[in-house]
């Protein structure tokens, strides 16, 4: 391992869980690129801005003050020094994410953040695990582990659910389904870093694992 671990993959493969247990257990940093996405989109919407509106999403990007806290046990997203964990989780933001991703300034802006966020981790501490979509073939084309999760999108959506539930949001199976379709279609198709899995990227199927063996299997990968 160079200090980099990738973990890549859609929504609902248990990649949030197994790369901040991960990063725990090798008292590294962890990284959430999926919440930079969306705390633009939360500052998207907050400043009314059409979703269509390329140059509008931009500028709001361009303007927002984002900041990223690294550690597996409390990792914040401060929009403007405001703690907005919980808010980028809301469906609101879940709706609009895929759109804003999409705009390639955008994605240029957070990758660069992300790529001094990296640097600024490996160096004096144990490394760090990244979770996104581009993280081993964008963001880190350099990690020393990467990890592809994919999982049935019957078994995502049902993850999915769950989850707002234990969160203490409203779970609508259904529209949970219909989400997560959504988006794998967007992330996957979009013209700029499409979801994908890196040539040397290691896959696993998440479909029949708990998240207690999907950690695991991450931990033998990067002890091995
Ligand atoms: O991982 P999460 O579901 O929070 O990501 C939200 C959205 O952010 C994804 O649906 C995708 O559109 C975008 N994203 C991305 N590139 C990443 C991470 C997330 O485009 N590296």
């Amino acid at each position: 391992l160079n200090g980099i671990v990738a973990v890549d993959g859609p929504s609902g493969t248990g990649k949030s869980t197994a790369a901040r247990g991960l990063a725990r257990a090798l008292g590294a940093a962890y990284l959430d690129t999926g919440a930079m996405y969306r705390a633009v989109t939360l500052a998207v919407l907050r400043a009314g801005v059409a979703l269509d509106d390329a140059t509008g999403l931009a500028r709001v990007a361009g303007e927002t003050r984002l900041g990223m806290r690294t550690h597996p046990d409390d990792p914040g997203v401060l929009l403007d020094g405001v703690d907005v964990r919980q808010e980028i989780r809301e469906q609101e933001v879940t709706g609009a994410v895929s759109a804003v991703s999409a705009v390639p300034e955008i994605r240029e802006l957070l990758v660069e953040r992300q790529r001094s966020l990296i640097d600024a981790s490996t160096r004096p501490r144990g490394g760090i695990v990244v979770e996104g979509r581009d993280v081993g073939t964008v963001v880190a084309p350099d990690a020393g582990l990467k990890v592809y999760l994919t999982a049935s999108a019957d078994a995502r959506a049902h993850r999915r659910t769950a989850q707002d539930a234990a969160e203490g949001r409203p779970a609508d199976r259904e529209r949970v389904h219909a989400d997560v379709r959504r988006r794998d279609t967007l992330d996957s198709n979009r013209a700029v870093a499409p979801l994908r899995m890196a040539e040397d990227a290691v896959s696993l199927d998440t479909t029949e694992l708990s998240l207690e063996q999907v950690l695991s299997r991450l931990r033998e990968l990067a002890d091995g």
